[in-house]
């Protein structure tokens, strides 16, 4: 039970790497300079590096003898567009984006392991270390995934982490089954007939219609799904008019979805258009659905993510490792990699005082780095032991 001693004695260069980056925000397919740092470490560390894999994103390639076994490893590097508030050194140096998801640790602790195992080289096969761009919602997995990313650098199994703040450093969660929520955008168009406002029986007014609608999408939840069965449905936007006197032309509801399986995702989807376009109709309207799932549900494989908890209990001992646990409502794009290749998506302590994800005074948590670290190379080196028996 102990942590990779040589990436132990990194973790003050790992500290300011991760600083460098926290300081340079770049958000969502921007990550230029992110990218290039990522670049020229894996160079110096002697990996070999494929840029422009889904625009910024870049894999790091590293063998060793003929074996055929390979393991990718997922970092993702993008911020988002919040103006930080902390007042620290390493603070965001880009006014209005800023690493408040952790990311720039995620990055770090990818390079730890990807500095260790190229040194010590005490694995057989290919090891894929895949940095993401993109992940906040703009689709970087797909965009790596459309650039041939698993058939030029196979993959028999894929692990990623994310930080969880409250959990404490040092802990680790690797729970089987679905972990994070799919997640829909939806936007319906209800094109009625504009006039004047005094005159509404000479117009169809698109207004009352999607405030029926709003009202009945209520019911999708209410009534159409299983009192146990956990869906989130929020109308977040309404747009229609622009004058006191005018009955507008049409109006737009826009909103989003999170389900636990793609097929209640795709009931609901049916739910949506035939409950917008039949109250439309009934008014003499037409409504025209939008509707884009840019996460599915991260589905954790059984046996890798055995595999990973049994690799966190050499790390930090079986005390501090969880192997259960409710999925959160949060989406995550890891989502189409463990579609494509099975793996295992872990959360990593940030600390009890952690800032949540997402928030202006959030910050990684630099002591997680070595744990981090420790999990790629340790993963790596069992996954691909060259007397390992499948
Ligand atoms: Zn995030
Ligand atoms: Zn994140």
């Amino acid at each position: 039970m102990e942590l990779v001693h040589e990436i132990v004695e990194m973790e003050a260069e790992l500290s300011v790497w991760r600083r460098n980056i926290h300081a340079h925000p770049e958000l969502g397919f921007a990550e230029n300079r992110t990218s290039d740092f990522v670049a020229e470490k894996l160079t110096e560390f002697g990996i070999q590096v494929h840029r422009g894999i889904g625009k910024t994103g870049l894999v790091g390639v590293l063998r060793e003898g003929n074996e055929t076994n390979s393991i990718g490893l997922r970092a993702d590097m993008d911020a988002l567009p919040i103006h930080e508030k902390n007042q620290f050194d390493h603070c965001s140096k880009s006014e209005g984006t800023m690493h408040a998801c952790g990311h720039d640790g995620h990055t770090v602790m990818l390079l730890a392991a990807a500095k260790y195992l190229a040194e010590t080289r005490n694995f057989q096969g290919q090891v894929n270390f895949i940095f993401q761009p993109a992940e906040e919602g703009l689709g970087g997995a797909r965009a790596m995934i459309k650039d041939g990313l698993f058939e030029k650098f196979p993959c028999d199994r894929i692990y990623a982490m994310h930080n969880g703040p409250g959990l404490p450093v040092g802990k680790f969660s690797a729970v089987p089954g679905v972990r994070t929520a799919a997640g829909a955008f939806f936007d319906i168009d209800i094109k009625g007939k504009g006039g004047h406002g005094a005159f509404p029986h000479l117009a169809i007014d698109p207004i009352p219609i999607a405030a029926e609608v709003v009202s009945a999408l209520q019911t999708l939840i209410s009534r159409s799904t299983a009192p146990n069965e956990s869906v989130v449905l929020s109308v977040t936007k309404i747009h229609a008019g622009d004058a006191y006197n005018v009955i507008p032309d049409s109006a737009r509801l826009s909103g989003t979805i999170r389900t636990f399986s793609m097929e209640k995702m795709k009931e609901l989807e049916s739910h949506l258009n035939a409950l917008s376009q039949g109250i439309a109709s009934a008014h003499g309207a037409s409504a025209n659905l939008i509707f884009e799932v840019p996460f599915h549900p991260v589905v954790n494989d059984e046996p890798a993510t055995n595999f990973a908890a049994g690799i966190c209990n050499d790390l930090v001992g079986e005390n501090n490792v969880y192997r259960t646990g409710d999925p959160g409502t949060g989406s995550e794009d890891f989502s189409f990699m463990t579609e494509q290749v099975p793996g295992c998506y872990l959360v990593i302590g940030n600390g009890e005082q952690s800032n949540a994800l997402h928030n202006p005074n959030y910050d990684f948590n630099d002591e997680a780095l070595v744990f981090g670290g420790s999990f790629f190379a340790r993963v790596t080196e069992s996954e691909l032991a060259v007397d390992r028996v499948r």
